[in-house]
């Protein structure tokens, strides 16, 4: 991978690009991937960090969406199935199964929920990741040890799709580049270029780290900036309404001793109507989440007290072992970009399905959607941009096309102690340039356990220094930084 002076350089003498994909979620990322093997040339700005949107957020799941079931959605469902199959086969390296369990309190609702799981099992025909089981109230407590079992009727065990979030983003950024495509991170859209048509014809961006700006045309703009995606539709057209209603949803992250056994524990209605999770995640477990409109769109949004009481109440509710805000890690929260939907009770109901969005001034937006139907969405996306651009037509390649890890990277992830060799690897192949990206999304730290991010944090600043040839004065602002951000991940 090109050090990233020289690549910026590269990208500044390009004449222009066939597309300029705003955005390093799994959006942008997948778009950038899926345009650049059909042979497009393909650019990619990212504000911040490669997955520092919601993208690193998630509650980590490749799934259909039981809940969306029970809202009748069967489309939504089937086509997300499709793509948990599709993603479990071709990243395998950080994609995996995960048994999930609902107990239940009454016979009805254990039939209730058997049926649901089995049609789920239907829906995902040759995708199929096991049969849904139903079972006793002994063998649900063997399944999930740490559950309150005084009401306890039995339960049911269905098999889902599980995966590390920013571990597979980095594989799609890996392969992008090697197929052609240019990305780069620390570098925000600031403005849009407007052709003597009034159409978009390219972008103006700002590099943070050399303080400078440069604007490249395209043929196609594509804005898949997520819960942001209104931002750049103002840039387009001062006029634009805004369409995406945010709803914000918090995780609590906790130690396994709190909730023992491999299974994931699954509430799919509170007594408030709302879905509850716990899901053993590497060595944490993850309880969430929540689904919460908001106004205002943060980059680094903060959970809210109602929020966490919810989480903690209905946890304790259900588990043996009760847990308090001092035994939280971590607390990580994310902006889901629902659209706007007329009539529409709560953000819950809103439609999780994806959407394109051409405007009169041929930017194209595509937001919505969730992390397992990224390749779909971006498939989508690039269809459109061909047709907009007049772009030569090729078919897509993604849905077969393996991600691969080289071997390098299998050390980076499976490496239980951080070391230097290991910081370096993040800058040289995944460009992670300052404390938070390494330690936020190349390892999980700072998501996982924020006392133990804050601590290793000083020497990754040094390491970071060193590699990049800084000065004290970048290294103490680096740490300043991480430990400002950090207050926002812990309860304490
Ligand atoms: C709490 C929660 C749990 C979830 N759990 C799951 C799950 O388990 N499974 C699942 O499939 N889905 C899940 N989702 C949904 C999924 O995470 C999102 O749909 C997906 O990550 C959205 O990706 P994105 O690329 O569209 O947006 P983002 O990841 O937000 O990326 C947008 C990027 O655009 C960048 N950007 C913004 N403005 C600019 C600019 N001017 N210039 C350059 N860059 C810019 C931002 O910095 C950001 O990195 C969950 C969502 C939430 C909120």
């Amino acid at each position: 991978m090109k050090k990233r002076t020289e690549l910026l350089h590269t990208i500044q003498q390009q004449q222009g690009f066939d597309i300029v994909i705003i955005g390093g979620g799994a959006t942008g990322l997948g778009t950038a991937l899926d345009a650049c093997l059909r042979g497009h040339s393909v650019l990619l700005l990212e504000q911040f960090d490669f997955g520092k949107g919601t993208s690193s957020k998630s509650t980590k799941l490749v799934h259909g969406g039981v809940r969306y079931l029970a809202q009748g959605n069967l489309k939504l469902v089937m086509q997300a199935l499709k793509e948990r199959g599709r993603l479990l086969t071709n990243a395998p390296s950080c994609t995996y199964t995960q048994e999930f369990v609902i107990p239940t309190y009454s016979f009805w609702w254990q039939c209730y929920y058997y049926m649901g799981l089995k049609l789920y099992d239907i829906l995902a025909g040759r995708w199929s990741l096991g049969a849904t089981q139903w079972l006793s109230k002994n063998a649900v407590q063997k399944k999930l040890p740490s559950l309150q079992t005084s009401r306890l009727v039995g339960g049911i065990s269905y098999t889902d799709g599980a995966f590390d979030d920013t571990r597979l983003l980095m594989l799609l950024l890996q392969h992008a580049i090697k197929n052609g495509a240019y990305a780069i991170n620390h570098c925000s859209v600031t403005s849009l270029i407007t052709n003597e048509e009034g159409t978009i014809g390219g972008v103006v961006a700002y590099d943070s780290v050399t303080e400078t700006s440069f604007s490249c045309k395209a043929k196609v703009v594509i804005n898949a900036t997520g819960v942001f995606a209104d931002n750049i539709m103002k840039m387009s057209n001062a006029q634009y309404v805004a369409s995406i209603r945010p709803s914000q949803g918090i995780h609590l992250v906790i130690q396994k001793k709190f909730f023992a056994g491999n299974a994931a524990l699954m509430i799919p209605k509170t007594a408030d109507g709302r879905v509850l999770f716990a899901v053993p995640w590497q060595e944490v477990i993850l309880v969430g989440t929540t689904d919460t409109p908001i106004d205002t769109i943060e980059h680094e949004p903060q959970a809210l007290d109602h929020e966490i009481d919810f989480i903690l109440s209905h946890f304790n509710e259900v588990n043996s072992t009760q847990i308090t805000k001092q035994d939280v890690n971590a607390v990580y929260v994310g902006l889901r970009p629902l659209l706007q939907q007329k009539n529409a009770a709560s953000t819950a109901v809103l439609s999780r399905d994806h959407a394109i969005i051409i405007n009169e001034e041929k930017l194209l937006t595509v937001t919505g959607g969730k992390w397992t139907t990224y390749r779909k969405m971006a498939e989508d996306a690039v269809n459109n941009a061909a047709f907009l651009g007049n772009l030569p037509k090729q078919a897509c390649a993604t849905a077969n096309y393996t991600l691969t890890v080289h071997t390098q990277d299998v050390f980076a992830i499976t490496s239980s102690q951080l070391s230097q060799q290991q910081v370096a690897y993040y800058v040289q192949y995944e460009m992670a340039y300052t404390v938070e990206d390494v330690l936020a999304r190349r390892t999980r730290l700072l998501f996982k356990n924020v006392r133990q991010a804050l601590a290793i944090a000083p020497q990754v600043a040094e390491w970071l220094q060193a590699l990049h040839q800084e000065t004290d004065a970048w290294r103490t602002k680096q740490l300043q930084q991480f430990t400002e951000l950090a207050k926002k991940y812990s309860l304490h």
